[in-house]
């Protein structure tokens, strides 16, 4: 494919981009590691959650039964034949007129089919320094129905039920259910590998001395954190000068990785270098997307040699178009990897309290800050100055304006579409 340059939209764009990814093939991990990623099968419960029935009070276990007609005027008293705690078992099954003094959790003794809570006994009135059941007995103020405060086997989970179906992104809670059943890993799709390079002559790596005329390389660790917030696995390459050599050399050092980003070098004028060493590495398309900030953006594969194609995106330099081009395009790509299809973003309508101007029939991406009024409605405010170079505009933002592409202006008080990022 030789190089080409045209005017796409943002659509386009990443409908060209998505059609280059696939999902990854699954693996079983730790169940610790997979956070945000998808499970690949349907995964079926060994054994039934709770195992046993149990208490769901501290209390007494009794058998209803004895407790009927039972008042505060008027208690029923049992004898106390054993304390219970929480992780162990009571082979015995309790007669009639008996209780055993209980604790949350514990598996119902044998024999009791209800269990009456401290604060319906006499137990809350007895002095602190007085051993639970001293007396042996207990007086039972209120009588109690059959499974009162019971928590049954297998209410929360039958053996063999499905917990989790297949498709299901994992948060915390679905960790918890897949240790509730005793597992400790879970099938899902692999996370994809994302090898990001910098590229400019300019960049010197945060933490060395900067160099005269030299700047700080920003990319590098945004485009990163960026990644590793989707789910992927950053794999930093560095910084590439603009030579032949050693952007050919960083570059194939990323041929192992399920994508290869990198920034700058892809705007007009610049990217001799770049071009020349993308496309004989592989194919690449150069395009201008009516998109502000970020505009040039590359795309295209890379060679590996044995026979496979690593996807390349290729970044605006300036800090923000680089986050704001990852956003619209890098992000999606990772969520398809993963097997995700949400990777759209919440957008609402909200007020603008600024003025904001978008005159050359781009889409804008201003960076705002959204806040939700007591009436429920959103309002928008910049974060200041919205150069592309101005990194501080995007940290102060939880959200980006989306003002249309035949838009000229949006005035204090007009409704635009916010697009929110957190
Ligand atoms: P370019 O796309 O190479 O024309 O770069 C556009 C602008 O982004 C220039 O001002 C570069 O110095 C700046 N730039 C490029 N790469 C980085 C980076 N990794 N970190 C910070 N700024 C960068
Ligand atoms: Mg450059």
């Amino acid at each position: 494919m030789m190089p080409s340059s045209e005017m796409i939209s943002v659509e386009d764009a990443r409908a060209r981009i998505l059609a280059f990814f696939h999902r990854l093939p699954a693996e079983s991990r730790p169940l610790l590691e997979t956070l945000g990623q998808v499970v690949a099968e349907d995964v079926v419960a060994p054994s039934a959650i709770p195992p046993l029935d149990n208490t769901a009070m501290d209390g007494y276990a009794v058998r209803a039964a004895d407790t009927s007609g039972a008042s505060e005027s008027a208690p029923v008293t049992l004898r106390v034949v054993a304390d219970l705690a929480a992780g162990y078992i009571l082979q015995t099954p309790i007669g009639p007129g008996e209780a055993v003094r209980i604790m949350t959790g514990a598996p119902l003794p044998p024999g009791s089919d209800a269990i009456v809570p401290f604060e319906e006994t006499d137990e809350p009135l007895r002095g602190i320094n007085e051993a639970p059941h001293k007396s042996g007995q207990v007086a039972i103020y209120k009588a109690a129905s059959v499974a009162a405060n019971v928590r049954f086997r297998g209410e929360d989970v039958q053996p063999g039920q499905t917990v989790l179906p297949a498709g299901r992104v994992i948060r915390p809670s679905e960790v918890g259910v897949l240790a509730n059943v005793g597992l400790t890993s879970v099938p899902v799709y692999r996370r994809p590998v994302v090898a990001i390079l910098s590229t400019g002559d300019e960049l010197t790596a945060p933490g060395m001395p900067l160099a005269p005329g030299h700047i700080y390389d920003a990319n590098a660790v945004s485009i990163a954190a960026m990644a590793s917030e989707c789910g992927a696995q950053p794999r930093l390459l560095g910084i590439a000068r603009d030579t032949v050599d050693d952007l050919t050399t960083k570059i194939r050092e990323g041929f192992n990785a399920d994508m290869i980003v990198t920034s700058a070098g892809v705007s007009r004028g610049d990217f001799d270098v770049v071009k020349d060493v993308l496309a004989r590495e592989g194919s690449i398309d150069f395009w201008t997307v009516r998109m502000k900030p970020g505009k040039p953006l590359a795309f295209g594969a890379f060679n590996t040699g044995d026979g496979r194609q690593v996807p390349h995106l290729g970044l605006p330099g300036n800090p923000v178009s680089a986050m704001v081009s990852f956003e619209l395009f890098g992000r999606p790509a990772i969520f398809k990897m993963l097997g995700r299809s949400d990777w759209a973003r919440r957008r609402v309508r909200a007020i603008t309290r600024d003025e904001v101007v978008n005159v050359d029939g781009r889409r804008f991406y201003a960076r705002c800050i959204v806040t939700k009024g007591e009436d429920g409605g959103y309002s928008a405010s910049l974060t200041g100055p919205q150069g592309s170079g101005i990194l501080t505009s995007m940290s102060a933002a939880n959200g980006l304006t989306v003002i249309p592409e035949d838009q000229a202006s949006a005035r204090p008080g007009d409704e635009i579409e916010v697009m929110l990022l957190d």
